[in-house]
């Protein structure tokens, strides 16, 4: 049994402050929405932990990425990410959104293989998403999708039952 809400707080805070070590120019707002009726889910806290802290270095991995693009434009680009936590019927859903560079819709079958990366080489092993499903799906009977828009940003929805 596991306080989620917690879980996914600070591991989001971990994966933020990771990135400011390695680039101190790094910079972007996080927040957290919990759902305070979500009460303890039994789930394997390190491999939960492990997806979100993958979930969240892609997703300030995407924000930094736009905010690199945008460098030099007149622009107000806020880079933003967010972990939502809700109670759904027998369900717990957490959503970890961001408003990064967004995924085309011809690597979105992909993302999930074992391997699939668009980082440069020694940037990304491309094991992490792969990772997840297994961890989300067998690990927990849980789901995990993903929406995302080029150019705008990505959701990535797990749900768990509870
Ligand atoms: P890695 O991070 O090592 O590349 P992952 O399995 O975590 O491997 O992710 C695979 C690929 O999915 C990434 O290289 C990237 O192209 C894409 N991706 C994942 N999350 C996001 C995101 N939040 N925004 C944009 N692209 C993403
Ligand atoms: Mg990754």
């Amino acid at each position: 049994p596991t306080d989620l809400n917690a879980l996914c707080e600070e591991y989001l805070r971990l994966a933020y402050h990771g990135l400011r070590a390695k680039d101190k120019t790094f910079n972007a707002s996080f927040s957290a929405e919990l759902d305070a009726s979500l009460g303890l889910v039994t789930v394997v806290p390190q491999d939960l932990g492990r997806v979100l802290l993958n979930l969240y270095t892609n997703a300030f991995y995407a924000v930094q990425s736009r905010q690199k693009a945008e460098q030099g434009q007149t622009s107000s680009y806020q880079p933003t990410v967010t972990v939502t936590t809700e109670c759904v019927g027998n369900e717990v859903r957490i959503r970890v959104r961001d408003n990064g560079v967004g995924m085309p819709e011809s690597i979105l079958t992909k993302i999930f293989q074992p391997f699939f990366t668009t980082k440069p080489t020694g940037e990304g092993t491309g094991l992490g998403l792969s990772l997840s499903y297994d961890i989300i799906t067998k690990g927990h009977g849980g789901t995990i999708e993903v929406k995302s828009r080029e150019g705008e940003g990505t959701e990535f929805i797990i749900e768990l039952p509870a």
